[in-house]
């Protein structure tokens, strides 16, 4: 029985969907229940467009298609509220399960408020966020500081204060700070935000607070609402996610 306040590990049963997702993908795996229990009508979530640094807003209402959307792009700057304000009538006919960043979230209860869009309808799945890279900005550190072409990058992320790069031939870290001091490093906006746990979504999740074996493999969530409890419970029940206290 899952309730507001609760704290959990929790990840993917499907293998291709654990290994695809950044912490274990957890995340994926709700957002696919939700479609295919149809608590939702579609799910909006980020995939990669023609390469890392290209974060494209998604539409899906298929819940197979949603693996193309797990794992985590730390040059994904879009603001998920704008695009359900604009192009999907602020889910006034449809609900939706959206990923959220903390200024995602805050600008959708700020929409909501001005009834530009129904939160009633909005089902939010946050994840923590120690902040973004401009995609520009992004490309010209990994050149000018890491030393190795962009387009050789297979993956990255942030981790224990540094920016880490994995490439063709090796992987590298450089300390956040390091590079903050030399122009380069999270948008600014992202580096004076104070909303790096999204506890105002149904559900926030994120790799903090997972230590020992676990540690890159499970996703830390903490329940935030009834909706949030009853998604999590219900995942759970049919298999699609495990977890641990
Ligand atoms: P997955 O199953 O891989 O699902 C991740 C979801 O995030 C997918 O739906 C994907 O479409 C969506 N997504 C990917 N990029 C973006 C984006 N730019 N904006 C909005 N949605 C996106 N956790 C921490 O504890 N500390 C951090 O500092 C931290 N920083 C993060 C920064 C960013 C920009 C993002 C996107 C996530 C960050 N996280 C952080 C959360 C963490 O990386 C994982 O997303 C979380 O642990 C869930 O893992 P998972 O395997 O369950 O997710």
């Amino acid at each position: 029985m899952a309730a507001k306040g609760d704290m959990v590990y929790a990840w993917a049963k499907d293998a291709e969907i654990q290994k695809k997702g950044e912490c274990g993908g957890a995340v994926t795996a709700l957002l696919k229940h939700a479609l295919e229990s149809k608590a939702v009508d579609a799910v909006i979530a980020i995939k990669k467009g023609k390469d890392l640094y290209d974060a494209v807003p998604v539409v899906i209402t298929n819940p197979e298609e949603l693996i193309q959307t797990a794992g985590s792009l730390h040059c994904g700057t879009l603001l998920m509220s704008t695009f359900i304000q604009k192009y999907l009538d602020g889910a006034k006919s449809m609900k939706v399960g959206v990923v959220v960043k903390g200024c995602d979230l805050m600008s959708l209860i700020e929409l909501g408020k001005r009834n530009e869009i129904n939160m009633n309808n909005v089902l939010t799945i946050g994840v923590n966020c120690g902040g973004s890279v401009n995609p520009i900005l992004g490309r010209k550190m990994i050149k000018e500081k890491f030393g190795v072409d962009p387009d050789k990058v297979t993956k990255e992320e942030i981790d224990k204060g540094q920016f880490i790069i994995e490439y063709e031939g090796g992987h590298k870290g450089i300390s956040i700070d390091e590079l903050e001091e030399e122009g380069y490093g999270r948008r600014s906006n992202c580096r004076r935000c104070l909303y790096k746990v999204p506890r105002q979504a149904d559900l926030a999740c994120g790799n903090w607070g997972v230590i020992g074996e676990k540690a890159g493999k499970a996703t830390f969530v903490e329940v935030c609402s009834g909706k949030g409890a009853e998604l999590l419970q219900k995942a759970f029940k049919s298999g699609v996610i495990a977890t641990a206290p």
